[in-house]
């Protein structure tokens, strides 16, 4: 098994409809509750080696004690730490410091920064529920090219995204990207990636890209076959040649420490198990509930108490509008979730 533990040392600036880690503005971690975290999973990551990483969410650098993270975690547990590079900008655009943790992130090898968006201005800032979120993230895109950092795009397939995908085009003509990548939305267990489902676009939708990827620099054909893969015609066709659900779980687990130290099984907004908080917890105890712990890659294994009918999801796939989902499980999630005889998360709060 591999694990990945997210860390969440402070909230966004964002609240993202898309956002399937329910991410959003929170409470910050303290920098001495951050260090007790880390000097407590330095054994664990001695124990499981390199088959686990952590990263820092939901947004770092709004917390003002971002130098001195990120100098710990390259002076303790570097080897174990995962830049995405992932942000709004927005943060970083308004630190005073911002130059100096730019300077000293290509120091440790970070040169590189991943932003994502959803269309142009108007639509970027719905989806993001931020009305400056399309400027700061082009400002911060320009810090980034001024600093000769890589820059990657993450265009947030959506309705919307398909609606701007002629300003898409200018802004990337502007903006000259090194790498430019598309995600398919999947279908967390939340009610808000159930009410982002409204913005998923139908496989004809998806069509209407075609030329625009290509132009792009994405692989075309790949996606265009990903979309089709992906549709619910698909995937119907697909569950009727099968008697029983078949999800292939890989070997990953997902773990969560949230700002008060509360360490959680699953994805960060689809926590399925308390396991302690850290102030009292041991390394031992960490490393044996990692030990037992499910793989939860796919969210519709591990997080509904309740399975629901093969039959009744064949026969909502006959009833749903050929939209496009990442794969089967996306899929089977949000019908689990749309049913609400079925929505019932596994244990999500601390045991008493
Ligand atoms: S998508 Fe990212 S920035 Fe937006 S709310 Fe989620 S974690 Fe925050």
């Amino acid at each position: 098994m591999e694990y990945n533990i997210d860390i969440l040392v402070a909230g966004c600036n964002t609240n993202c409809r898309h956002c399937y880690v329910n991410g959003g503005p929170n409470k910050r971690m303290t920098t001495e509750d951050f260090e007790i975290c880390i000097d407590l999973l330095l054994p664990v990551f001695l124990h499981f080696g390199e088959r686990v990483s952590f990263t820092l969410d939901n947004e770092p650098y709004n917390h003002p004690d971002f130098p001195r993270i990120i100098d710990y975690v390259r002076q303790y547990c570097w080897n174990s730490y995962f830049h995405h590079g992932s942000t709004t900008g927005i943060a970083f655009n308004h630190r005073v410091d911002k130059d100096a943790i730019w300077e000293k992130q290509k120091a440790y090898g970070i040169d590189f920064a991943s932003v994502t968006l959803h269309g142009g201005e108007k639509n970027h800032n719905f989806i993001t529920r931020n009305t400056k979120a399309f400027s700061e993230a082009i400002d911060y895109i320009r810090f980034v090219k001024a600093h000769h950092g890589k820059l990657c795009i993450s265009l947030m397939l959506s309705k919307l995204l398909i609606q701007d995908c002629d300003e898409i085009s200018e802004i990337l003509h502007k903006i000259q990207p090194d790498e430019v990548y598309l995600a398919i939305p999947n279908s967390a267990p939340s009610k808000r990636m159930q009410a982002y489902q409204k913005y998923r676009p139908t496989y004809e939708e998806c069509l209407q890209l075609s030329g625009y990827l290509s132009a792009w620099g994405l692989d075309e054909a790949a996606l265009m076959k990903q979309f089709e893969a992906g549709s619910s015609k698909n995937l119907l066709a697909t569950l009727k040649t099968q008697k029983a659900f078949k999800i292939a779980q890989p070997e990953q687990c997902y773990l969560t420490i949230h700002p008060d130290l509360n360490l959680y099984i699953g994805n960060s907004g689809v926590e399925t198990e308390f396991i302690g908080n850290l102030h009292a917890a041991t390394s031992g105890i960490i490393i044996d509930a990692m030990e037992n712990a499910p793989a939860n890659y796919n969210f519709f294994p591990v997080c509904f108490a309740e399975v629901p009918k093969f039959e009744d999801v064949i026969e909502f796939a006959h009833s749903d509008d050929n939209l496009v989902y990442p794969d089967m499980d996306s899929f089977i999630t949000y019908y689990a979730m749309h049913k609400s005889s079925t929505r019932i998360h596994k244990k999500r709060t601390p045991q008493k």
